[in-house]
């Protein structure tokens, strides 16, 4: 966004404002705000304080994201801030969506608040969706995470050198262990919710408060050596992926490949550059990037 806004109206007139900022650059991006030589703000949550002197407008994209939330006290949700400051200076607030909140759409639904695009961006076509029903795979024998359709698609998409996107909304390699002879899974004792298992440390974690422990072997209920794996996240998926087509190159984006050496930015710039053929990644790998190669888009939902 950055990008696009500095190439329109020239880098004078931008103030950026995010959490990566060292404490230094952001007070002088706070300052250039308070002296009202930056007439546009372009932020995260937190820049919704910005002291913009002369306040025309508020414009929230991707306004359903859970991250306008703030978790950490002081909490606060920016968009009823951005609610608030609209009203006082009587200016527009935008809260773009191509998927808005439920509570948002009923609000200005049958409204003339509500303002549709009726045309894509750059024109293009809506893609073609297939939806496959796994439990129809099953019946003919395919275990497998993907269906038939996929695998051919996959290979046809390989083949021509065209890059394709895999989606998971659940990182890991099983989402739960459990005993086979007495049900018994393993839990997270704060949480309550079912560890998941992560292949290559061989470690349990849970997924809300971050607490792991060694992996099973033997039931602690019962003491049976049955213990298996259930639920597919994206370590399984890459690894199904890797032995279905070992000479395809991949990449995978989650919590647990996305850290200060690997950056969101610098994976994606590796699957563009170095033309990685397949990406496997949670939510992460859905927000509106944009690659020309990209021809295939699988997305699962596990919930
Ligand atoms: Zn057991
Ligand atoms: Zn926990």
């Amino acid at each position: 966004m950055v990008e696009r806004f500095v190439a329109r109206f020239g880098k004078e007139k931008i103030a950026i404002l995010h959490s990566k900022l060292s404490i230094g650059e952001r007070y002088d991006e706070w300052k250039r705000i308070e002296r009202d030589e930056a007439k546009i703000v372009i932020g995260a949550r937190s820049a919704i304080f910005a002291p913009v002197k002369n306040l025309g407008i508020i414009i929230i994209d991707e306004e359903h994201d859970q991250s306008y939330k703030s978790d950490m006290t002081p909490k606060y949700n920016a968009k009823e801030i951005a609610l608030y400051l609209a009203k006082q200076n009587n200016v527009p607030l935008v809260l773009g969506s191509a998927t808005p909140s439920v509570s948002l759409y009923h609000e200005v639904e049958n409204t003339d608040r509500l303002i549709t695009l009726t045309k894509r961006a750059n024109n293009s076509n809506l893609p073609n969706v297939e939806v496959v029903d796994m439990k129809k795979e099953l019946a003919v024998g395919n275990r497998s995470m993907l269906s038939r359709k996929l695998k051919e698609s996959i290979e046809k998409n390989i083949q021509d050198k065209k890059q394709t996107i895999l989606f998971l909304n659940r990182r890991g390699y099983s989402t739960f262990v459990m005993c086979r002879d007495c049900g018994y899974t393993v839990t997270c004792n704060k949480c309550n919710i079912t560890l998941t298992y992560h292949i290559r440390e061989n470690k349990l974690k849970c997924h809300y408060c971050g607490y792991e422990r060694q992996n099973l072997t033997k039931c602690p209920e019962c003491g049976s050596n049955n213990i298996r794996y259930f639920g597919a996240g994206t370590q399984k998926l890459e690894t199904e992926i890797n032995k279905l087509f070992p000479e395809a190159s991949t990449i995978r984006m989650d919590i647990d490949t996305v850290s200060k050496k690997n950056s969101y930015e610098d994976i994606l710039n590796k699957f563009k550059d170095e033309n990685i053929d397949i990406l496997i990644g949670t939510q992460m790998v859905v927000k509106g990037h944009h690659f020309p190669n990209v021809t295939l888009v699988r997305s699962y939902c596990s919930r």
